[in-house]
């Protein structure tokens, strides 16, 4: 599909679903009764940084519950998994979002994606004061959407001044120690997260940066650490949606998170975040016509994160040659070249493609292991990739370690782009073996010195 019929996809799927008129503006927090029941956008961001957007998806809003999830990730890089664990528990709690779902003996919230867990969570994320837990806070949603983000006076004066519930939440989880310090500060900043405004083309780039492992796809800022982003996940899989999450999983598959402004985020892993903005809420508390968005937007392209794209050798394997085929630029005198057409043979490049997880990480290692058989040099091109899954990355170092001990030669090819990763495999590799020759240069380069070897072998011998 192409640019302009995704665009066009959307511009149809908006019309849809205009139509659709069910559900209620929020009105307990009155500030947001003042929404326009009609306002609808969608907006959709790739990893790549692709931006379609249709309808309203530049009117600001207040995020509402979508910041859970961001200070849910925040809390986990201030204090750690078990730290945040042992305040907030991930079960689904299959109750409102203002349910009191505490467990009984430790008074710990069920989830951090209710209000309770929210609560607690705010109370997790550094600051000593509010201004300081807001500032830190603000700073982190910088760097999902690459600009600063304001709050909405009337809509926090509004919730602060109706929030009674939230602050009986808030009481009983300082009553069991769940909160330590005062809770109307607490609540000052959980109040103020839940007014800040976003529009949806934001909420999409929230979702974008989820999706790209934490990396803002446009800016390249990290706006959570990688480590942390499979948890962020988890808890908008399993209870984003309140008590409709095990419905919206298995119906729509894509983790996501509503709130009462009436936007959703929902995130393919790896793929892209798409929001939806309409103040028209269900029961639950959910936009109805994001809901449909959302639906229909996966059964028409097949999106349910369980829907495996399968890796296969033609997909990962860009293009697999020998240096008797395809020898490198360089001249050579006649004799030599007698030599590298008989023995060319011998050098096998592998050009890999895509993003290297453990999936494709099995297949390159089993095209290796029948490329290198009657070979001597193995060059590895990684131009092409994108993402290198850790233990992706394992797998594959303990590979070309199990080559050099069988005196095979391995080569490794573009990862100078790659900072990150190609540091990470070097070290590994040096570390492991004393590889001749791991080399950021291109395949011409790596050629070039198997050639070189060839020729010095055959000279000897
Ligand atoms: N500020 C709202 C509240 O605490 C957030 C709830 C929501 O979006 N579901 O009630």
């Amino acid at each position: 599909m192409n640019a302009n019929s995704l665009q066009n996809y959307l511009e149809a799927l908006h019309r849809d679903c205009a139509g659709i008129d069910t559900g209620a503006v929020a009105s307990y927090i009155p500030e947001l009764g003042k929404a326009d029941p009609d306002w609808f956008g969608i907006a959709l961001i790739t990893v790549e940084g692709h931006v379609y957007q249709v309808g309203d998806s530049r009117q600001p809003f207040t995020i509402q519950s979508i910041s859970k999830a961001i200070t849910y990730g925040l809390a986990l890089e201030d204090r750690g998994t078990e730290a945040v664990l042992s305040k907030v528990d991930v079960e689904p709690s299959g109750e409102a979002f203002n349910s009191i779902s505490l467990e009984p003996e430790t008074g710990r919230p069920k989830n951090p994606m209710i209000n309770a867990g929210a609560i607690a969570t705010v109370a997790l994320i550094e600051g000593n004061t509010p201004v300081a837990k807001l500032s830190h806070m603000l700073d982190c949603y910088e760097k999902y959407l690459g600009h600063p983000v304001v709050i909405d006076e009337d809509v926090y004066r509004s919730e602060k001044s109706t929030g009674h519930r939230n602050r009986a939440i808030a009481y009983l989880l300082r009553n069991s120690n769940i909160i330590e310090k005062d809770t109307d500060d607490v609540l000052d900043v959980y109040f103020k997260q839940c007014s800040l405004l976003v529009t949806c083309e934001d909420l999409a780039m929230i979702g974008a940066t989820l999706a790209n492992n934490g990396f803002n796809p446009l800016t390249g800022v990290r706006a959570l650490q990688d480590r942390y982003v499979p948890a962020v996940l988890s808890v908008m899989s399993s209870c984003g949606m309140y008590d409709y999450s095990g419905a919206w999983i298995y119906e729509v598959g894509m983790p996501a998170k509503s709130g009462v402004g009436g936007g959703i985020v929902a995130v393919l892993p790896g793929q892209f975040g798409l929001a939806v903005f309409s103040p028209r809420l269900d029961e639950r508390g959910n936009s109805v016509r994001g809901i449909a968005v959302c639906k229909k937007l996966s059964a028409d392209f097949g999106l349910h994160m369980f829907h495996i794209g399968r890796a296969t050798a033609s997909s990962v394997i860009h293009a697999r040659y020998d240096a008797a085929q395809f020898p490198s630029k360089r001249i050579y005198e006649p004799e030599q070249i007698r030599i590298l057409s008989e023995w060319g043979q011998k050098v096998i490049v592998l050009e890999i493609q895509g993003d290297f997880a453990f999936n494709s990480a099995e297949i390159v290692i089993h095209e290796s292991m029948r490329a290198i058989e009657n070979a001597d040099f193995l060059i590895m091109d990684f131009t092409r990739v994108g993402e290198i899954d850790e233990r992706a990355l394992t797998l594959i170092t303990d590979f070309i370690h199990s080559l050099f001990e069988l005196s095979k030669q391995v080569l490794i090819t573009g990862f100078c782009q790659k900072h990150e990763f190609a540091k990470r495999i070097k070290q590994r590799i040096e570390v492991t073996a004393n590889s001749p020759l791991l080399d950021c240069e291109d395949i011409d380069h790596a050629l070039q010195w198997c050639e070189q070897n060839l020729l010095a072998n055959r000279v000897s011998k």
